[in-house]
């Protein structure tokens, strides 16, 4: 098969992620045609050769020798100190006040001193005001400390030093939070569901606890928790914590969070929430109109559970319940523990985005269990929770469905290494790679790190990899661990013990090479072979394929129809497509995310206010950030995103936000250095200098905007 026939994705791909949700169904009224999405449908065409065949990226950068396992590890995004202290423990007493945006009260830090001459502690802080520090003295008094808060870092934040000559067991720090805190977004009633009351909610991945929480913010130090939290009283608070199904709403809420987490899994929200259970041990949380049908769209939740719970060992964490937010969520879901955050974009009536509360449950092993020790190796999150959540898919809906899931992100990612700087192409980072941990390369991170451990357990077999990836989170639970001690784990207890099957040079190609090595398996999707003919011929003849065909199609399917299309179409091309399934105005935003910047760069104007009507209600950066990016090609383009952003923005939230002002600033600082008139004197003329002036150092002043956001 010809590698253009299933590779040849679209620009949205490559500033897409795929991995988390993937499954949409198209709009209502196309719904009872393809009801079937998640079942194996009948077999609709011959299950030919897939469209994975073509060769994989040649490995492009020399291999970088593993870090030796005893190598002192550091984590450059944070000022935190753990070799000197850590924090065993935080106790939060806190007011959430809507009216202000604000949180404010105490942060108590139990710590425990490794080094016995240090004398201060280094707190890690974002537009937080500090009153007070406080250290408890062995006579049972708080007594005040000095401390001092260091200038603003774009991406770091503000180092918070305090003065601890004595090293007290607890050290005491009051403070309020900044109504622009990068981890908090402050929602209006006017933007939320029911419309009735305001709502609140964090995000604190990646670096983003410090805005709310002064706090060592690196996940190398794990901590238990507790909060007393008061909040209006009509407002129900939820923490990523022991959450009571049957609290009831008063205004003063308390939590425990009796397993160590690190500070990114740290989480708050409030508002108008109601709870309902869907099995013994999960439910939803959402606001009162949107509860029923989460819980309707999430009712395989327990049988997830207990899949995973099979392949992997027993779920450690008490409850697993769902929180549905408001539709700016940056994210698909957030993997805070015993309360995943979800994006209610996923609500959508069949099931069929089920991959991502399978993707965030895996992270209950993958992630929460055993956490990466710096954002550097956060393909041991991420990469390890796609290979999960596939086998989660897998077991639950079938081989086809993880199949065409698995294609799908391959081929984006291959489509991201034709332009990822090498560097950022391996699985294991080395220091000063990643300025900024919002802006890892996702599909590497996810796609390239899952694929590994598909080749392990293809080179294994499932009989020998399954019970090695069971003993791996056994032995690591609630660690946090570098890419050398996965390595080490790795070479001990597989390679080592099963000889011959896999060499470390193989491993360490995987882990410390760009590209993805030769010999690398690839997946079969006999559906997606349907879908290619069904496309090619179309593009030969505009007949559109056949009804029956297309009826039985899920969201991978369309999905895989749409990103196989040419860079442009012909508008009346498009406007074939458009009548015959309705893309434009799809609530599928997997659809949208593809459609609309197809539609742009072919100029189909017919989309255009849907497409605007789109960006202003979704916050979610993976759906929205290939629109805007198709938007800003053009200048009238570029004016028609920066008028849907002004709208949009305050419903956005800061991280998404901060996304969209990169991309159009981009844009703007691109149609500025091209039109700078030519001064035969100035070195500025120089083609090459030219060229340098289109990349700002830095695209935004808070928060720089990933081109590839990230899904958690
Ligand atoms: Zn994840």
């Amino acid at each position: 098969m010809a590698r253009g026939g299933c590779g040849g994705l679209t620009r949205a791909a490559l500033n897409s992620r795929l991995s988390v949700a993937k499954a949409f169904p198209m709009r209502p009224s196309n719904l009872s045609r393809l009801v079937l999405s998640l079942s194996i449908a009948a077999a609709l065409g011959l299950p030919m050769a897939a469209c994975t065949k073509s060769p994989a990226p040649e490995a492009a950068a020399t291999a970088a020798k593993p870090a030796a396992s005893v190598e002192k590890v550091v984590d450059e995004h944070s000022y935190a100190e753990p070799d000197k202290v850590r924090t065993t423990d935080l106790a939060l007493d806190l007011k959430v006040d809507f009216a202000s945006k604000t949180i404010s009260g105490t942060a108590t830090y139990a710590l425990e001193w490794i080094d016995k001459a240090a004398t201060q502690l280094a707190l890690d802080s974002r537009d937080i005001s500090i009153q007070k520090a406080e250290g408890l003295g062995a006579d049972g008094k708080w007594s005040d400390l000095k401390f001092a808060l260091g200038g603003k870092d774009p991406i770091l934040g503000s180092k918070l030093t305090i003065e601890t000559p004595n090293r007290p067991a607890k050290v005491r720090v009051t403070y309020a939070t900044s109504p622009e805190a990068s981890g908090l977004q402050w929602l209006e009633p006017s933007m939320t569901e029911g419309k009735k009351t305001p709502f609140m909610f964090s995000q604190s991945q990646q670096i983003h606890a410090r805005s709310w929480v002064p706090l060592q913010d690196t996940p190398m130090i794990r901590f238990t928790y507790s909060a007393n939290v008061k909040a209006p009283a009509d407002a129900m608070v939820l923490m990523s914590a022991d959450n009571d199904p049957a609290a009831v709403r008063d205004g003063d809420y308390s939590f425990k969070m009796p397993q160590k987490i690190p500070s990114y899994l740290l989480a708050i929200a409030a508002g108008d929430l109601v709870f309902k259970p869907i099995g013994a041990r999960s439910g939803v949380w959402a606001e009162p109109t949107m509860v029923d049908k989460a819980v309707a769209e999430f009712i395989d939740t327990e049988k997830m559970i207990d899949t995973a719970e099979k392949l992997y060992g027993p779920y450690r964490w008490g409850r697993y319940d769902l929180l549905v937010l408001p539709p700016s969520f940056p994210y698909g879901g957030m993997e805070n523990p015993r309360l995943t955050f979800a994006t209610p974009t996923v609500i959508v009536g069949d099931k069929s985005l089920v991959s991502l509360i399978a993707h965030e449950l895996a992270h209950s092993w993958s992630g929460n269990l055993v956490t990466f020790a710096t954002d550097k190796d956060a393909w041991l999150n991420e990469g390890t929770t796609t290979y999960v959540q596939s086998r989660i898919t897998e077991s639950l809906y079938g081989r086809d469905m993880a199949a065409m899931e698995e294609v799908i992100d391959r081929n984006e990612l291959k489509e991201e290494f034709k332009e990822l700087d090498p560097k950022l192409q391996r699985l294991s980072l080395k220091p000063g790679d990643l300025a900024d941990p919002d802006n890892s390369s996702s599909a590497t991170v996810y796609t390239k790190g899952a694929w590994f451990l598909q080749f392990l357990e293809q080179r294994y077999g499932r009989a020998v990899f399954d019970p090695w990836l069971k003993g791996y989170f056994d032995h690591f639970a609630f660690q946090s661990i570098t890419t050398a001690q996965f390595r080490d784990y790795l070479k001990a207890n597989l390679v080592d013990k099963h000889p011959n099957v896999v060499t470390m040079a193989e491993v360490d190609a995987w882990l410390f090479d760009a590209g993805i090595p030769n010999g690398a398996p690839v997946v079969e999707s006999g559906k997606f072979s349907t879908v290619n003919a069904a496309r090619i011929a179309w593009q030969g003849s505009n007949n559109l394929p056949n009804p029956i065909v297309t009826d039985e199609w899920t969201t991978q399917e369309w999905v895989h129809f749409l990103e196989g299309m040419p860079d442009t179409l012909k508008p009346e091309q498009l406007a074939q497509l458009d009548t015959a399934y309705k893309f434009t105005g799809t609530p599928n935003g997997e659809i949208a995310m593809r459609w609309y910047p197809l539609a742009e760069r072919s100029g189909y104007a017919a989309a255009r206010p849907e497409l605007g009507k789109f960006v202003e209600r979704v916050g979610r950066r993976k759906l929205i950030m290939p629109i805007y990016t198709a938007l800003v090609a053009t200048p009238e383009g570029l004016a028609f995103a920066e008028q849907s952003f002004a709208r949009a923005k305050p419903g956005y939230h800061p991280i998404t936000t901060g996304s969209v002002e990169g991309v159009i600033a981009k844009a703007k600082d691109k149609a500025a250095s091209t039109t700078v008139p030519f001064q035969p004197d100035a070195p500025a003329a120089t083609p090459g200098k030219m060229e340098s002036m289109e990349v700002p150092q830095e695209l935004h002043p808070v928060d720089p905007a990933p081109q590839t956001p990230p899904e958690s």
